[in-house]
């Protein structure tokens, strides 16, 4: 087969014939170049310069010594000596062989290479120093920790070459699998028709795939070629020496990996290919973690590695190049490889190899939705069923939503299909914002641990949330959820009163605890003990003011008298300060204040639960209970808290936990932990930045005054109500009747699901539309809310 244009333009070594520089000659060749005094040189053996070990009298190692194929340009030898240099500096823990200066040479670039005349052209003379450990490893010989040190050193090199750059690092080595189309024109050298079909396909599947989201990889310059075969190492397969930087060059960063996934993946097949590679990309991702794509494309661009050097390897045996045998078992072993791919599919070896499943690539525009996918929905739902049993929550819809991401006030389900998300709350300022992503994600590579060593984050956080609330409020203690930090407020109530019972409104929700289990009527469906409940409570309806009813404290007066009759003395009253459960209520100071007086003179405490209308919801506070111009005794946190992070925390009177510590001891595990920690102050600066409170408030009443209007004619809306992002838009039969109507209600909501909004419903007939957004949601939002519920009130007839 005769050279190829297309091959003779990729990388003129490529095809060069090695320089033959016999051993003896090598000794005078040191002499002359370095005045080396060498007794004895021995070939390394290497496929593009010629390597010689140099030996002194008494057998001692002097230096290693390249002649440089006569088809060299010099400046690249001039970028491998820069680049060397320049990774050594930046990481000294790297064991990189470093080139000799020339005698007389000086600093000049070209200080590491001497000339000298070969038998048929110049060549270039380097010296290195040796360094110790073994060549030529056997990758199956790489036990699990080598593999993960492995993957290090690849993360630690590649960081350490990342600011370099030369000329010389634009270049086309097919090999850099950036070029891999190079390789077509070299497809008819591989004589196994089987074997030249998996490498094409491999191929196809690159231009197809990589090609595309080649720019948005990080790009650099990169040594390429950390393979088994071009490092030393010690007896446990610890690289111990980086010795040649000959195929650097400016490319995708994760081309690195894919060379050395493709290295020590060598001979390792099935399951095990794919442990083995996710030990080394644990290794690397403890120093450089990847970004989706490159995770995504991990597979493709191993699998091109190896399909590249079974093209290369054919075509230089062809060629004469290569010695046919070496060819051969190496392009068994890198086709066992290209087979095990395509065996496994291209979204599964993703997968395999640590790449989201329903990641960003699968939302691509142009995807082709999966036409099989409502049947995949409606199995995974069924095994939801047979695994969580039916205590929990049924999924929202009939046609339950599948999601993918999430990103700001928007979600997208695995079709690709977006929603203005008008229902959740506890991504308080958006989902997946970049500031709590990122401060969760760098704290967890950092520490992650709990509050019996000393640490500065939950500290910080204890006092930036008592400087929010009145100086009384000082004391903190964090818990990881809604329900904890209720659970615990009741604790220290009950605790510090005497007193077992407790007061909640008549629909309330505050948690899952057996203590929250009879203040949460709303999950109750008969009247009665809840189950494994252990408190004794009654409940008072709070004022409706749409229908005038339950306006003044009688109803709470009457709850506290029943306790009263029961001979069961109050240890609390507690309050969602926007009665998320009871239908989103807006009540009056004077009322809240009336209630937290009948408590006092009862001898109970108040529990402000901001877990829904805590964190800048309501927009006239950070806490809602401040707009009733109240001073709670105790105030818990959760959902927003950490933008859904789980945390929760108490705030209450530093005498209340001193009586407590004075019995007991608190401690919970994952409290007060640094992730956590960390979410939550991104939540607190954010609400700051963002200026999300004085927002919040206009978005809300905003919101509020479009849907009125747009409903003003609509006898099926009986009341929009609301404060800042907790809204409510009830659903009536008539104005006049004001009766719920729930069937109206939910199929509002789901007519909006289908247009791409959603909403829940709420209130103790469930006829109450919940409107209540992340608080990333803009007045700028509110023109396409109320067109879609215009259109969804339009459909939803008869
Ligand atoms: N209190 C209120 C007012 C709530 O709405 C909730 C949760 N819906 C909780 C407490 C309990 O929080 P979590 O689900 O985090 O335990």
């Amino acid at each position: 087969m005769g050279l190829s244009e297309d091959v003779v333009r990729i990388d003129a070594v490529l095809h060069a014939t090695p320089s033959r520089v016999a051993p003896d000659v090598a000794v005078a060749v040191a002499a002359e170049t370095f005045g080396v005094q060498a007794q004895l040189a021995t070939d390394l053996g290497s496929e593009r310069d010629q390597t010689f070990l140099l030996f002194d009298a008494a057998g001692e190692r002097l230096a290693v010594m390249k002649v440089s194929n006569p088809a060299e340009d010099p400046a690249r030898l001039d970028m491998e000596a820069l680049g060397a240099r320049q990774a050594a500096q930046a990481d000294p823990t790297l064991r990189i062989a470093q080139p000799w200066a020339r005698p007389g040479s000086g600093q000049g670039v070209d200080s590491c290479r001497a000339p000298w005349q070969g038998p048929d052209a110049l060549q270039w003379v380097r010296m290195y120093d040796v360094l110790p450990g073994r060549a030529r490893l056997d990758p199956l010989t790489l036990d699990d920790v080598a593999l993960h040190a492995w993957g290090d050193t690849t993360a630690r090199l590649g960081r350490a070459l990342r600011g370099f750059i030369h000329p010389g690092a634009i270049r086309r080595m097919p090999w850099d699998v950036q070029h891999a189309a190079a390789c077509r024109p070299m497809l008819p050298a591989i004589a196994d028709p089987y074997a030249r079909a998996a490498v094409t396909t491999v191929l196809d599947r690159f231009d197809e795939v990589v090609a595309p989201r080649w720019p948005v990889l990080r790009a650099q310059v990169v040594h390429g070629d950390l393979t088994v075969d071009n490092v030393l190492a010690d007896d446990d397969g610890i690289i111990t020496g980086i010795i040649d930087f000959g195929d650097m060059s400016h490319t995708a960063l994760v081309v690195d990996l894919a060379s050395v996934l493709d290295s020590l993946g060598t001979d390792r097949t099935g399951e095990e290919m794919f442990r083995t590679a996710r030990l080394v990309l644990d290794g690397y991702q403890r120093i450089t973690p990847l970004e989706t794509d490159e995770l995504m494309l991990m597979a493709e661009l191993w699998a091109t590695r190896a399909a590249v050097g079974v093209a290369i390897a054919s075509w230089r045996a062809a060629e004469g190049l290569e010695d046919a045998e070496f060819a051969e078992r190496y392009n068994d072993s890198a086709l066992a490889t290209v087979e095990q791919f395509l065996a496994t599919g291209w979204a599964r070896s993703a997968e395999l190899l640590g790449a989201p499943r329903s990641g960003p690539m699968a939302l691509l525009p142009g995807s082709v939705p999966d036409p099989d996918a409502g049947d995949a929905r409606r199995e995974l739902a069924q095994r939801r069923d047979a695994v969580f049993g039916p205590a929990i929550e049924p999924l929202s819809y009939d046609e339950p939503l599948e999601l993918a991401a999430a990103d700001g006030v928007w979600m997208v389900d695995t079709e690709g299909r977006r929603y203005l998300d008008m229902y959740n709350n506890v991504a308080c300022v958006g989902h997946s914002h970049p500031r709590v992503a990122s401060a969760v994600a760098r704290q967890w590579r950092v520490l992650n641990t709990n509050l019996r060593y000393l640490h500065h984050s939950a500290i910080e956080l204890a006092e930036r949330l008592t400087a929010t609330c009145p100086p009384s409020l000082d004391t903190v203690l964090f818990v990881n959820s809604g329900s904890e930090a209720n659970d615990l407020a009741w604790r220290l109530a009950a605790h510090h009163t005497g007193g077992s019972g407790a007061l909640c409104t008549s629909f309330a929700y505050h948690g899952i605890t057996a203590a929250l289990a009879e203040l949460s009527p709303e999950t109750l469906y008969a009247p009665g003990p809840a189950p494994g409940g252990v408190n004794q409570v009654e409940r008072w309806t709070p004022p409706d003011r749409y229908r005038g009813l339950h306006a003044d404290s009688s109803d709470f007066v009457a709850a506290l008298e029943r306790l009263r009759q029961r001979g069961v003395a109050p240890a609390a009253t507690i309050l969602d300060g926007v009665l998320q459960s009871d239908g989103v209520l807006d009540l009056e100071p004077a009322y809240v204040q009336e209630l937290l007086r009948l408590t006092h003179a009862a001898a109970g405490l108040w529990i402000a639960d901001e877990v829904q209308g805590g964190h800048g919801r309501t927009g006239d506070a950070m806490w809602s209970f401040q707009r009733f111009g109240i001073e709670p005794d105790l105030v818990t946190l959760g959902k927003p808290m950490g933008n859904g992070q789980p945390v929760g925390a108490v705030i209450t009177r530093r005498e209340l936990v001193e009586k407590f510590a004075h019995d007991t001891v608190f401690f919970s595990t994952f409290a007060g932990n640094q992730v956590s920690m960390a979410a939550a102050h991104a939540v607190l600066d954010v609400l700051a930045d963002e200026q999300v409170l004085p927002r919040v408030q206009v978005a809300g009443a905003e919101l509020r005054r479009a849907v009125r209007e747009a409903t003003v004619h609509d006898d099926r809306i009986g009341d929009v109500r609301g404060m800042g992002l907790a809204n409510a838009i009830e659903v009536v039969r008539d104005r006049q009747s004001k009766l719920p109507d729930v069937t109206t209600a939910v199929r509002v909501k789901d007519r909006l699901r289908d247009l791409g909004v959603l909403v829940g419903t709420t209130g103790p007939a469930g006829n109450v539309l919940k409107v209540r957004p992340p608080l990333a949601f803009t007045a700028a939002l509110v023109p396409t809310f109320v067109a879609t519920l215009e259109q969804a009130l339009a459909d939803v007839t008869g």
